[in-house]
């Protein structure tokens, strides 16, 4: 039995069973992490202790017939931009170098706290800025199925570990697209909650109007498993609903017979002709297993990229105004003032990237631009979330394509910004809209070398256990699942 190869009912039953232990899984997925994580690099920094610790904590309860909590002994991966405690957060940035968090984020404790094993945190781009996993201060992240090719972005090293079985699940995050398209990319299922739906405690603030926490694995039952756990009000987030978490587990086998699946016409024109292939066939699916296939319209997505790329930079501006080289991570030497410190610190610290957004947003926000730029940039969000809500009046989800390409070559887009900023065209609606997502793997591209395909679910406020089941299906009937 190969040990990473389980999905989390697998562990339950191989623990409860005693055909292997906690600490056995654990360390077969920290033999292969050090077998196969040179070439993928999906780790920043690894915490074997910790993940041990827990193990063996779980093999006791094995062993004193105690009842064992939801996920005793999974092995999971978490992305760099969320704290735990003691062990290093990066952020895959430069200035947060030595940053060791004194507190666990809320989705941390509660994975822990259902019997959890953490492996370590896995590499993204800087800050969550990105959609390749390029924008790294470490490095990039490389897709498993092709090393020659990016795993997705920004949550690429968690996308590439599950897909690579060096954890059982991951937990991204999600600003414009982050879990989403590098679950697409490397052949896994991501989530992204509703806005409020998971508590963002400890999470590294990118833009706070549009940042979520949600998880990967490779199949949506772990993906409901896992969501079941992070999910629910926590005092430590203001932002984080008050709205009871119905069981997205028993959600899964419901029946998906009658539920109208609506196709936006306006994230199909001008589509990728394999992308378009393989999402007619997964739409031709969800018709033969009875859901009722509508076009709707969502009129104003042609203005999405736009208006994300203002409002996140402007909030990105002012969360990272925080990284000064007193309160976090690295300071610079050879200054001779407090300003000289800031000004190296915050030069060497951040990357390319992170400075391109600092200074977008910054000029957005600028008294003589706010009206034309910000202003306006919310005025289109409100009228994008609009557009959903009316959908959401004749149809129960949206189907799309996760991305409108699929993985490209490493160094292929990093020097043209712009090009990487349109790869987030089908993912940044719903975060503006507040909206949940999934993206579950729909087939491989045709031609050579066969890259994964990605198809996303939209769904309304708090309704991720239609999504769920409507995947669940899909997964279910259509042999598309993960690294097959
Ligand atoms: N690719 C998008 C960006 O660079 C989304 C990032 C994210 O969701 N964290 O902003």
């Amino acid at each position: 039995m190969d040990l990473t190869n389980l999905t989390i009912p697998e562990i339950r039953s191989a623990l409860t069973s005693r055909r292997a232990s906690a600490e056995e899984i654990v360390r077969a997925h920290l033999v292969k992490i050090e077998e196969r994580d040179r070439e993928i690099h999906a780790y920043l920094t690894l915490s074997p202790e910790r993940a041990l610790a827990k193990a063996r904590e779980i093999d006791h309860l094995v062993a004193s017939g105690a009842p064992l909590p939801p996920l005793a002994g999974v092995p999971i991966a978490i992305k760099d931009v969320i704290l735990t405690r003691g062990v290093r957060t990066t952020c895959a940035s430069r200035i947060l170098d030595n940053y060791i968090p004194p507190y666990d984020a809320t989705a941390v404790e509660r994975l822990e706290a259902a019997g959890a094993c953490l492996l370590g945190k896995t590499n993204c781009d800087e800050f969550a800025m990105g959609s390749s996993t390029e924008n790294s201060g470490y490095g990039p992240t490389r897709n498993p199925h092709d090393l020659e090719r990016v795993p997705g972005g920004s949550s690429g090293g968690s996308a590439a570990a599950v897909a690579a079985r060096l954890a059982t699940a991951a937990l991204g995050s999600d600003t414009g697209g982050s879990i989403r398209q590098p679950a697409a990319f490397c052949e896994t299922v991501g989530m992204m909650g509703t806005y409020g739906r998971v508590s963002r405690y400890g999470l590294v603030a990118f833009a706070s109007s549009l940042d979520h926490i949600g998880p990967f694995a490779r199949t949506v039952r772990d993906v409901a498993l896992v969501l079941r756990t992070i999910a629910g009000r926590d005092p430590n987030d203001s932002t984080s609903a008050d709205i009871p978490v119905p069981d997205y587990v028993a959600a899964l086998d419901e029946s998906v017979r009658g539920l109208r699946i609506g196709v936006p016409g306006e994230y199909f024109a001008g589509l990728n002709a394999e992308i378009a292939d393989n999402l007619q066939k997964g739409i031709d699916l969800l018709a033969r297993l009875g859901c009722q296939i509508k076009s709707v319209r969502l009129p104003h997505t042609e203005y999405a990229i736009a208006c994300y790329y203002i409002i996140a930079t402007a909030e990105a501006s002012s969360n990272l105004a925080r990284y000064d080289g007193v309160r976090y991570g690295v300071r610079s030497t050879g200054y001779r003032d407090l300003r000289e410190m800031y000004e190296k610190t915050r030069n060497r610290g951040f990357g390319a990237e992170v400075k391109r957004r600092i200074m977008l947003g910054t000029h957005v926000l600028s008294s003589g631009y706010y009206d034309a730029y910000y202003l306006k940039a919310q005025k289109v969000r409100t009228l994008l979330a609009r557009d959903f809500v009316q959908a959401f009046e004749e149809v129960d989800a949206v189907v799309t394509p996760t991305s409108p390409i699929p993985p490209f070559k490493i160094g292929e887009r990093i020097d043209d910004p712009l090009q990487m900023y349109l790869t987030d065209i089908y993912t940044v609606t719903a975060d503006l809209a507040g909206v949940p997502g999934i993206s579950v793997p729909c087939g491989r591209t045709r031609s050579l070398p066969h890259l994964p395909v990605g198809m996303q679910l939209l769904g309304k406020h708090f309704d991720e256990a239609s999504l769920l089941c409507i995947a669940h299906a899909f997964e279910q009937a259509g042999g598309f699942a993960a690294g097959s």
